[in-house]
């Protein structure tokens, strides 16, 4: 029998899966201000310290000058800009796709793309530790949603191969937001034995990161985008600001401005915000030293923490994760370092599977060394505190 809900709001706290939001008081950056207090942060996703950069900020600003706030209606009605198209193109150009079409967010991109793609009782194959937004995509798509077992290509391959379904996406993130691993990409391209198939990518943790040039996780691996049917990021990671947006071939683009409900139905992202990430998209090709300086930070971080016992998930990524296991010792470890003014959170099951509740780290390009020791030296500390003599 369902319990009352306050019963079930209980039950969260006595299990340590209670969840509460906190107030900052300050632009997000390396250091936020939360109840008067400073503190140094380790999760937020603003990968190259973008969401206050100046520049990203004047851009907004200047479109709202121009624009205005609101952008009035869906992008079908008139909500749509020339920002808009402007940003479109330069993303595609970027990304080496025919084609683009912008989202209010990745989760209604998600959405979006996958009911667009697939039928009723369509085979839609995901990685278990899809992003929720995938997941809950393939719910709404009402297709029948098939997972296998994190980055297992032979367990995907028994499901693809068994299936009879007439139309079949493969569905994987590129960079795995609670993890920090990369997606197979290329043997999930090789899953595809019909016309019909379609490999989709999210990779809303891997563009502006990864690859020399920042295009993520395909330019990472040297996979052309021919291979990729659908490409997905979004603007509120490396770009610093919110949104998101899809690439294809010209008729998928086409036919999802057609068909997606998650852009028909909404309204349109503002213009201001097309200016920002037109903005941000600038820093992420002309300043490759941000990626650098992230990609040392995150060797840095990694090596320091070689020697001690924590178990840290392999990741060359942002993602840094420490896996605990239960959930109020995650928390418990989350509230010490908070004490010494460090912000890591807890990441707890729904969100992960059970038992594997953790400290999700993410790096930026603008922590410095001596912000990264004071991390590493509250861990440590931590660590020897909590591991008790045998
Ligand atoms: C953050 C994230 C999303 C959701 O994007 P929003 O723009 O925040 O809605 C989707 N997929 C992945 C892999 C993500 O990490």
């Amino acid at each position: 029998m369902l319990s009352s809900i306050s019963q079930q709001l209980t039950e969260l706290k006595q299990q340590g899966a209670y969840r509460q939001r906190r107030p900052l008081s300050s632009p997000q950056g390396i250091e936020v201000v939360i109840d008067g207090k400073t503190f140094l942060s380790f999760c937020s996703n603003d990968y190259l310290g973008l969401a206050n950069d100046s520049r990203v900020c004047q851009a907004a600003k200047e479109a709202i000058t121009n624009y205005g706030v609101g952008s009035g209606a869906s992008q079908l009605i008139s909500g749509y800009s020339s920002l808009h198209a402007s940003l479109e193109e330069q993303l595609s150009e970027f990304l080496g796709y025919q084609r683009c079409v912008l989202f209010s967010s990745g989760y209604l991109a998600n959405l979006g793309v996958i009911s667009a793609f697939s039928s009723r009782h369509g085979l839609i194959l995901e990685d278990r530790l899809n992003h929720a937004s995938l997941i809950d995509a393939a719910k709404y798509a009402g297709g029948d949603l098939k997972r296998y077992r994190h980055r297992d290509i032979n367990h995907a391959k028994d499901i693809i191969y068994s299936s009879q379904a007439e139309s079949r996406l493969i569905v994987s993130d590129g960079i795995f937001s609670m993890e920090g691993s990369i997606a197979p990409i290329e043997q999930l391209y090789q899953l595809k034995s019909r016309k019909t198939d379609k490999l989709i990518i999210d990779d809303a943790h891997g563009i502006g990161v990864l690859g020399k040039h920042g295009r993520g996780s395909l330019e990472h691996k040297n996979i052309a985008t021919s291979k990729v049917d659908i490409l997905i990021g979004t603007f509120g990671k490396s770009f610093g600001s919110s949104g998101a947006f899809v690439l294809g071939g010209n008729d998928t683009i086409d036919y999802l401005i057609q068909k997606a409900r998650t852009l028909i139905y909404t309204t349109a992202p503002p213009a201001a915000l097309a200016a920002a990430a037109k903005q941000s998209l600038n820093i992420v090709i002309n300043e490759p030293e941000r990626r650098q300086r992230l990609h040392t930070n995150i060797q840095y971080f990694r090596k320091a923490l070689s020697e001690t016992k924590l178990e840290l998930l392999d990741s060359i990524t942002a993602i840094q994760t420490i896996i605990i296991g239960e959930n109020k010792q995650t928390l418990q470890l989350s509230k010490q370092l908070e004490k010494r003014g460090l912000l890591v959170l807890a990441i707890r099951p729904p969100t992960v599977p059970k038992n594997t509740a953790r400290l999700r780290i993410t790096l930026s390009s603008e922590h410095s060394q001596q912000q990264i020791d004071q991390l590493v030296y509250a861990l440590l500390e931590l660590e020897n505190s909590t591991t008790s003599p045998s």
